[in-house]
């Protein structure tokens, strides 16, 4: 009987010897403009959508999602927290770009259910200087995705807020779950 195939493949890929990492990525973006045709496509995201996720790294946003090339704007930060920098960029995909649907996306296992507040106090003790930004830590996830769609609804920038609804993406299953904003 043969063995199932693993889930995961672990990676083979790591960082160069010599050269640096973005010597490596300049040269996979020579192979990629060889082979690239201008889509014609203009800005406004073909989809109208906006996604704010995190940055993780296990996140394939357009391959979880079926999106492609051209289909929405992606806001990405530690935590997919939505910030005063989000609304901005959410603000624009709106206003400017003709985006309507906004999709949250917050995940299992993120890095920033590890950071208390208390990173900032660290930070700066160290440089000598407090960031004007919060670390946006959480414990709760579901909860965190509940407040970021609350940010959202309630800013008086965005004019389209009636379709915003905010998930967990299972980093294990590749499964959102979807979040009830009332619970
Ligand atoms: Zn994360």
């Amino acid at each position: 009987m043969s063995t199932p195939a693993p889930r995961f493949i672990q990676p083979t890929r790591t960082a160069p010897d010599s050269g640096t990492v973005t010597d490596r990525l300049l040269e996979a973006n020579r192979a990629y403009a060889a082979g690239f045709v201008d889509p014609g496509m203009g800005a406004r995201p073909v989809l109208r959508v906006a996604v704010v996720a995190c940055m993780d790294a296990r996140i394939d946003l357009h391959a979880a999602l079926g999106l492609e090339l051209g289909d929405c704007h992606t806001v990405r930060n530690a935590g997919g927290v939505v910030t005063d920098d989000t609304i901005r960029s959410l603000t624009i995909s709106q206003r400017a770009l003709g985006t309507r649907s906004v999709i949250l996306i917050h995940h299992t296992g993120c890095g920033l259910q590890t950071l208390t507040e208390d990173f900032r106090h660290e930070l700066e003790l160290e440089v000598g200087q407090r960031p004007a930004w919060a670390v946006e830590s959480f414990r709760d996830v579901d909860q965190d995705v509940r407040q970021s769609m609350q940010r959202v609804r309630t800013s008086p920038f965005l004019p389209h807020t009636d379709d915003v609804r905010g998930f967990v993406f299972d980093v294990t299953t590749g499964l959102l779950r979807e979040i009830d904003p009332r619970s």
